[in-house]
Parts: structure tokens; sequence; C-alpha cells
């Protein structure tokens, strides 16, 4: 047995026999001599139970530390202890005590598990304090939460007190407090690395000299992972209510959770639909966010967290950008809506003078505005195909694309998206895609020698978001190259590397060649508006004046004056917070993180990505690639640690706003690198 910190000193000069537990019949009365005194939750618990109904059950009751203020608040109480010790001790103090006002006091003590328990009565409250929740596995805390849930009486309350580490350090930190009762100490451990807490008194002889030492140890628990827990049992979170621990509580905050069997549950489930979330999981207040401002997300179930994802990559910027908020507010009450059907506005034209702009050296002087990633992709297969049947060879129809990559979830985009995406489910016509290797130029080589004069586009994302996988250089070359054989059309899908998200504001402005279709969406307007914009290079535009061909596609919703001047402010903010030279500072720092937590995380097994765009693979001690559930547990990880990470197909990724300051950043790499050492 080894004890840390100063308990751990102690027990080095004690024998053995002078050791024991705290909850033994030797530690007991001492134990409930020290806790007799300590009545941090009473007040918020006697709070939350004004004006309610009982009976109380009260868990895990010890000697009575709570029961007493509930009897003497005038409750009936039921008090299960799994220590018979404990219960006499409890009985025996409630036989004496002269401070209850409510003669006779209606209290049932019983030795029962409070995981395992079934009492015939039904409870209008249940409470457990002391934290004690933590003495039990995950097995056991299902089923305790589960006689909870079965106890209560509809409309009942469940409080339960919870301990967070606070996120600031991951120093353990050491209290120790002199005795009321007797000579000796009392001194706590917190470990947040470890996630455990000790607790040991010390007793001491006439000299000072330790004689005896009792100490238990359990988990910490993050409140945030028991919400969740609470939740899957049918018990919804109704408040989280902080404990005040006066002072001498440095490194902890103490809440108590208030939650109700969740009837509303089952009556009314939850009305939104999570995307790539089974049903099961929807409306879990620790994913329900309720407002965002600069790199921090709060949530429903009251915690925050860094946002390590720049929202769904798109908020480059950061949240809450006052200009572009303002762009958006202005062109609300002064255009709300005017349309792209058949005719134009100037707030459509500004946007897309601005976009060319940006684009530049690239020449492309015309803009397609759509409303998303997907649809925009859509119409850059239609415009690709229109464009063959413009220069005479309609049979000229396949697209193609790279394998793993991700172009949307509409019908086209669907169809072209490289990753096994549930296509077949949903009938998604591929037959007139095919898909190559992003890493090795040979199989597109040869896809072009077989067939090069059947293709209408191909489509790449310069780095495969899933997974942060940048293109081969070679590629690249190999489809640049091609089209100058074989007249096929190249789409550069820029939906998640455009706006600065690897370095330069387009990451195709780096290849060799322009792309004769630019599709943007994520940073466009900085998460503002629903918005995508396809860039057309002029020979692209030149087929279809040349023609006087009209392209037959349209959205209401697309190009509208909030949007587009949304875009405007995006563009004109980029140069104001000279974010893109802020970004690659980010991406330097990132460079040597990644490169140091490879060397020293066992888990990790690449780093990959470029610019504010990356991924960390993670591997099993055996060397197989962490699962789909396995990274979202550790996503979890990251959002208990407090920051947010996007979980990838074997991988956490890291996109962070490119406004990031330093502060930001030591914060994302000390949490999530913490929490990936821990692994
Ligand atoms: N293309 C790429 C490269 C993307 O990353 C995404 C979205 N992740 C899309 C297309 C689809 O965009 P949206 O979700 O706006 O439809």
């Amino acid at each position: 047995m080894t004890l840390p910190g100063a308990a751990g000193r102690v027990l080095a000069c004690l024998p053995g026999s002078a050791h024991h537990s705290i909850y033994d019949v030797r530690g007991a009365p001492l134990y409930h001599r020290l806790t007799e005194l300590d009545a941090t939750e009473v007040p918020e618990l006697l709070r939350r139970l004004r004006g309610r109904e009982g009976p109380v059950l009260e868990l895990a009751c010890g000697s009575g530390r709570l029961t007493l203020p509930l009897l003497a608040a005038g409750f009936a109480v039921t008090a299960l202890d799994l220590s018979p010790a404990m219960v006499e001790l409890l009985e025996e103090r409630v036989r004496g005590a002269s401070a209850l006002p409510h003669r006779p006091v209606s209290l049932r003590a019983l030795v029962a598990d409070m995981s395992d328990f079934d009492l015939a009565e039904r409870f209008g409250a249940i409470v457990l304090g002391t934290t004690s929740i933590t003495l039990l596995d995950e097995q056991a805390r299902a089923s305790c939460f589960a006689c909870v849930r079965r106890h209560l009486r509809p409309g009942g309350t469940f409080l339960m007190s919870a301990m967070d580490v606070s996120a600031a350090g991951r120093e353990p930190v050491e209290s120790s407090t002199p005795l009321p009762t007797e000579s000796g100490e009392l001194l706590e451990y917190l470990d947040p690395v470890a996630e455990r807490r000790w607790t040991s008194i010390v007793l001491s002889d006439g000299t000072g000299a330790p004689r005896e030492l009792f100490s238990s140890s359990m988990r910490l628990l993050p409140s945030a992972q028991l919400i969740e827990e609470l939740a899957g049992a049918g018990l919804a979170l109704a408040g989280r209510h902080a404990i005040d621990l006066g002072t001498g509580a440095a490194g902890r905050e103490d809440v108590l959770l208030e939650l109700t069997a969740d009837d509303a549950r089952r009556r009314r489930r939850p009305a939104v639909a999570e995307l790539f979330v089974a049903p099961s999981r929807f409306g879990d207040s620790s994913r329900r966010a309720t407002r965002a401002e600069g790199t921090t997300v709060h949530f429903a179930d009251g915690r925050s967290a860094l946002c390590g994802t720049s929202g769904l990559w798109n908020v480059n910027l950061g949240y809450g950008n006052r200009a572009v908020a303002d762009a958006v507010g202005a062109a609300s009450r002064d255009a709300s809506y005017l349309t792209l059907f058949r005719q134009s506005h100037d707030y459509a034209e500004r946007a897309a003078l601005s976009l060319i702009g940006v684009a530049a050296p690239h020449d492309y002087d015309r803009v397609l505005f759509s409303t998303a990633g997907s649809a925009a992709l859509d119409a850059a297969i239609k415009i690709a195909r229109q464009h063959s049947q413009l220069l005479g060879q309609p049979e000229r129809r396949v697209i193609v694309g790279l394998r793993g990559s991700y172009h949307g979830m509409t019908f086209g985009a669907h169809g072209l998206t490289g990753e096994d995406l549930g296509q077949a489910q949903y009938a998604i016509d591929q037959r007139l895609v095919r898909h190559v290797d992003h890493a090795d130029p040979t199989e597109i080589v040869r896809l072009l020698g077989a067939q090069g004069d059947s293709i209408a586009a191909i489509v790449l994302e310069p780095l495969l978001g899933s997974g942060a996988h940048v293109v081969a250089p070679a590629v690249i070359e190999a489809i640049l190259r091609g089209r100058e054989d074989h007249g096929y059309l190249v789409v550069a899908d820029e939906v998640a590397t455009g706006f600065g998200r690897t370095g330069p504001m387009f990451a195709s402005q780096h290849w060799s060649a322009q792309p004769d279709l630019l599709v943007t969406s994520k940073g466009l307007t900085n998460g503002a508006c629903a918005a995508s914009a396809i860039l057309w290079a002029r020979r692209v535009s030149e087929t279809f004046d040349h023609a006087d061909a009209v392209l037959v596609h349209g959205e209401t919703q697309a190009g509208t004056p909030p949007s587009c001047a949304a875009i405007e402010a995006t563009i004109a903010q980029f140069a104001e917070l000279d974010a893109l030279a802020n970004g690659r500072r980010v991406a330097a720092r990132l460079d040597i993180w990644l490169g140091e937590l490879a060397a020293q995380a066992p888990a990790v097994a690449h780093v990959r990505g470029a610019g504010c765009f990356r991924a960390i693979e993670l591997r099993e001690p055996d060397g197989t690639p962490f699962g789909v559930e396995r990274v979202e547990s550790v996503a979890a990880d990251c959002r208990n640690a407090g920051a947010t990470v996007h979980p990838g197909p074997t991988a956490v990724q890291l996109i962070p706003a490119l406004t990031y300051q330093e502060a930001d950043l030591d914060r994302l790499l000390d949490r999530v690198g913490g929490t990936l050492q821990r692994l």
C-alpha cells in the first residue's frame, strides 16, 4: 500500500498495524467526529429541497452528516448505508440529538447497498452527498442511477454532490487541516492526472509524532461525465449549483447536481435531429451548446470549453466577430432579401468582386453563389457536364474524386464522396463516379490512359478533411498535366481549405496551374450565414458565354444580401486582423508541438496536416488504429479537460481559429496534450 504526498511520508514511519481504512470499525467513529462538523453541502441542499414534498431517501448516509439537518428541516427520511457501524452510529446520534425540533422524528435507517436496493416506497427527493458516488465503479453507478430512477415519485428530484478538479493546473494539490476534535491532521491530496483523491487522517501522540493513520482513496469523476451517465439512466439535469467551500479548498470546485426523472424525455423526445448521431444520444446537455464567444463555447451542462475545431472548421476568425455581425445586421435591415433568379443585386456584385480579388493571382471572372458546400459541389458537377456538352462532347460525363474524400451529403456530392458513408443505403448513383488514390499517382495516370476522354471533371480537396491527409504533389501534378491532354475541368473543393485554413487564402494558390472551378464555403462568412461560392476560371465562363447558355440551377436562399455582406465583411476582417499571418504563426507552433507529441505519447502513431488543420492519429498498444468509438471517447475526454477537438476516422483533429493568441494555444495544447499523454 502506498500513499502520495504527506500521508505517504507518515505511512513510511508507522508499523503496518497502525494503518486503517477510514470506513472500518476504528475509522468510522473518527470519520464521524470529523464530518459531523463539516456542513459544506447542507445550505445548498436545503435550499434545493425547500418547498418540496418528502419523503427523502438518503443514500450512503454515513453517520448522518446530512440526515440530521434533513430531519431538523422536518422531512421524513429513509437513510441507507453499507456500513452497519455507520448506521448504528446514526441511530444513536438521532436518539441523543436534542436539537431536532420535530419530535418524534421520522427516520428509517437501513444497512443497504446504494447500487442495489429495492424499497417498497417512492420518494419525493433522493440525496447522495459527500461526492460518495465516486466510491462506485461505472457498472455500480449505472445500477445506482437505475435504482434512483425507480424510487423517485413523478416530479421528484435527485440531488447529488460532485467534485471537479479545476481546469487550471495539472499539478497535484495537497492540503492539510488540523483536526478539530483531537490532536492530528486531515490530509487531502488531489491528483488531476491520476484522476484520484486521497483523504487521510493522521492521529498524533502527545509529542506531535504520528501514531495512527486512516486513509481512503477515490476516483475523481468530472461532473460532466456523471451528467452524461445520469442522462443515460433517464435522469435529466435540471440544475448545477456551486457549493460554497469557503477557504481552504484549492484546486477543486464542488457542485450539487439537481436531476429530475426524465419523464419529459419519454413524453417529448428532443426535437432537434442531431447530425451523424444516433437518436438514443440526442438531447445530451453536455453536447448542447448555449453560446460562444472568441474561442470559447458554453454548454447546457454548465461547462465551457476552448474551441479547438473553429466550429465545424468554419469560424476561422473566432466567435462573435463584431464587424461580420454588424454587416449582416445592416444588410438584413436595408435589403433583407433580394434574389439572384433572373436578376442580380449590388451586395452580390460586391461580394463576387471581393472573392475574385482574394483568389489572385489566379484568374477567375465569375462567381456562382450557393448555400452550402454540398449544394455547391452538386452545382459544380452540373457546370462540368454542361461544359462538356457546350464543347460538343456530351459523352464526357464521368466525375473523378479521391478515395477517402468528403464532398457533402446532397445526392451529387454524396456520390462523389470517396468515403463509405452509406451511399448504398440511399441508392446514391455512383455509376459515373470514379475514385483514385490521394498519395500515389499510379492510379490516376492509369485511369486517364483508359478513360481520360470520358471525364468531365476531376474534383479534389487539396487536403482531405477526413483525417487531414495532404494530397501528394505528384497526384496534383498528374491531374493538372492530364487536363492538357484530355481537356476535363479541374475542380478544387476548397470548402474546408479555403480562407486561410492551410496557410494561403486558398490552398490551390500554391499549385503549378490554377483550377477551372474553385468551391469555397466554410470560412466564407465566418459561420454567420449559410453560404458557398463557386469561382469560375475564364476558360469555363467563356464557354458558357460563347454559347450564351443558361445554367439550369438555382437556390432561393443563395447569395442573399445578408450572406453577401457577411462575405465582404469576412474578407475585410482577414486583412484587418492579419489573419493569414497569425494563422501561420499558430501553424509554426503546432509543427513543433506535434513533433514533440509524436515522440513522447505512446498512443500517437502519426501527426498530419498543414497550417491550422491537423490530425493526430491514435493507435492501441498493439499498433491497431483507434476505431471511431475510441476516437469519440478521446474527444469526450478532451472536452472534459476543457477543449473541443474534432473526431476524425482514426485521429483527433485540431483545427484552431487563425486568430488564436499564444495563451489560447498554450491552453489547447496543454489540455489536449495532457489527455493524449494519459491514454
Ligand atoms: N467539401 C468539403 C471538402 C467539406 O469539408 C465539406 C464539409 N465538411 C463539404 C464539401 C460539404 O459542405 P456542407 O456541409 O456545407 O454541405
